[in-house]
């Protein structure tokens, strides 16, 4: 089972100081009573509940640097937490921490069309940037299946990618600068309101950072025209192998589509039970690949996908006809983690990343897999990018099946990485893939990216437990600064 650092019984004792204190920061913004407690328990990786010691809510930079400053010099631990629909586990509480809600900064405090960017708090969910350039034909690419809820902060500490990041790029290519809190209460600034910035890419560091960095409280993106036209393409294949190919041809064309996504059998049955998207119910794979541009281009690439299609044994084709149509498309793939829901009691999401040219062989091995845990498995891609979402169906109310479930889950990702691959796509580590860190790095790759951890947070009460499987104190990193002959933290053993 997780396991996370054991809780402080010296800061536990002090729960009801420390909870004045913050009251003393944010009056109407501290929760402490044990079953509203529970409303933060968990994030989108329901496997693992932990009720947080305290949770607090500020609604200004100030009041997160007074909240972080006392922390720091109190030793407390901090966990930040936009709108927890993260799938690893990132905002999962600690018993003895508090948890530094950001939901009330939900403000778009600027809009420049002139130099495309928007300026909005973190706390402002994904689907809401979109919503409030859209009326002058603008958009926020990535564009993850989670948009109507997840926050603009979690998708900078996660990374987030979505359906059109094959063409747009994801989130760290789409934010120019952010605010940032550090752990003793500092305020930064990274990047800017242009592409790129003078010093090192602290903001490159900041993105994907997990919530390990420091506290986002402000978020500069790009936004972008939106294209002419836009056709979505729904591609029906006996094999997945058929599907693959034409993912890997169609690239090899020297086309990128808007998107590119993959479905098998049992995530199509799912989806189209729910959302009635129109999907073909005869096939074994369904690739739904968007086209954008200006209508010629868009035109001519449609025809170039389906003849590819073809080539590769497609069985049925159908381009959206209307905008309400290629909405309904994309909503289907976009429903489909609920879909699946709805036919297991419960599933287990992973996020892993191949090069292209394997998927076929990984699926065959993943149905290995599934009969060796004796779990089932329904399959939705970001094929362009090769990065795969099994979907693993388990009842958590049947003893021991939320063990094989994880089990499953690791063997998939092993898999990931030994066909040369990665252990997340978009997804984070999180508490989910902390402990195949290894499998992916080796010691001295994990011991240098701790010391990026210590260089912003070196008591490290930022998000703790998460991402690094074993969390050394930062001076066991070998910073051995001896200062006139004093040496720091003389009781920890030097090797
Ligand atoms: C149904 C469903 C579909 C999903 N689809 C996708 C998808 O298509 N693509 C994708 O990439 N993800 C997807 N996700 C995962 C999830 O939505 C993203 O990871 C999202 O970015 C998390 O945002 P959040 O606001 O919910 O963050 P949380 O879950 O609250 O937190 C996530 C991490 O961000 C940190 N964090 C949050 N806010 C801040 C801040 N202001 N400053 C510093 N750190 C912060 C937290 O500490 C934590 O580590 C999906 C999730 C669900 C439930």
């Amino acid at each position: 089972m997780l396991k996370m650092p054991p809780a402080d019984g010296r800061v536990l004792a002090r729960k009801a100081e420390i909870a004045r204190a913050l009251a003393a920061i944010v009056p109407d913004g501290v929760i402490e009573d044990k079953d509203a407690l529970r409303v933060y328990e968990s994030d989108g990786l329901t496997a693992y509940r932990q009720p947080p010691m305290l949770v607090v809510l500020p609604r200004a930079t100030d009041e997160v640097s007074l909240i972080l400053a006392w922390c720091h010099r109190e030793g407390v631990k901090v966990v930040p937490r936009g709108s927890g629909t993260s799938l690893s586990g990132g905002a999962l509480p600690l018993e003895d921490a508090v948890l530094l809600g950001m939901a009330r900064f939900n403000r778009v405090l600027e809009i420049d069309y002139a130099d495309r960017i928007a300026v909005v708090q973190p706390g402002v969910t994904n689907l809401a940037v979109t919503q409030a350039v859209e009326a002058e034909g603008f958009y926020y690419a990535p564009d993850p299946s989670s948009q109507i809820a997840c926050s603009i902060g979690g998708n900078v500490a996660e990374n987030s990618g979505g359906v059109h990041c094959l063409k747009y790029g994801l989130t760290t290519n789409n934010v120019l600068g952010v605010e940032m809190v550090l752990m003793d209460g500092q305020v930064v600034r990274l990047g800017g309101r242009t592409l790129d910035q003078a010093g090192l890419d602290l903001l490159g560091l900041v993105v994907g950072s997990e919530g390990l960095l420091g506290v986002v409280t402000e978020v500069t993106v790009r936004i972008l025209p939106k294209p002419e036209t836009a056709r979505a393409v729904l591609i029906g294949f006996p094999s997945v192998e058929q599907a693959g190919q034409t993912v890997a041809d169609v690239i090899a064309a020297g086309i990128i589509p808007a998107g590119m996504e993959m479905m098998d059998r049992p995530a199509i049955h799912a989806a189209e039970a729910f959302v009635h998207a129109g999907y073909p119910l005869d096939v074994e794979a369904l690739l739904i690949v968007e086209l954008d541009g200006v209508g010629a281009e868009c035109d001519h690439l449609t025809q170039e996908v389906e003849a590819i299609g073809r080539r590769n044994g497609s069985t049925t084709c159908r381009a959206s006809a209307s905008e309400a149509e290629r909405l309904k498309f994309w909503a289907g793939r976009k429903a489909a983690f609920p879909a699946v829901g709805r036919i297991s009691p419960d599933y287990y999401c992973m996020d892993g990343t191949i090069p292209r040219r394997r998927l076929p062989e990984v699926l065959q091995r993943m149905e290995g897999f599934s009969a060796a845990h004796g779990l089932k498995v329904a399959n939705v891609f970001h094929a362009g990018d090769g990065n795969l979402h099994p979907l693993i169906l388990y009842d958590a109310n049947r003893p021991g099946e939320l063990e094989r479930a994880e089990a499953f889950g690791a063997d998939i990702l092993r898999l990931c990485v030994e066909v040369g691959g990665v252990l997340t796509g978009e997804h984070g580590v999180g508490v989910e893939k902390r402990d195949l860190m290894p499998v992916m790095f080796t010691e001295t790759d994990l011991a240098h990216q701790q010391r990026v951890k210590c260089a912003f947070d070196p008591q490290l009460l930022l998000n703790p437990g998460k991402v690094f499987p074993v969390l050394h104190r930062c001076a066991e990193l070998g910073r051995m600064h001896v200062h006139g002959g004093i040496t720091a933290f003389p009781d920890l053993p030097r090797f």
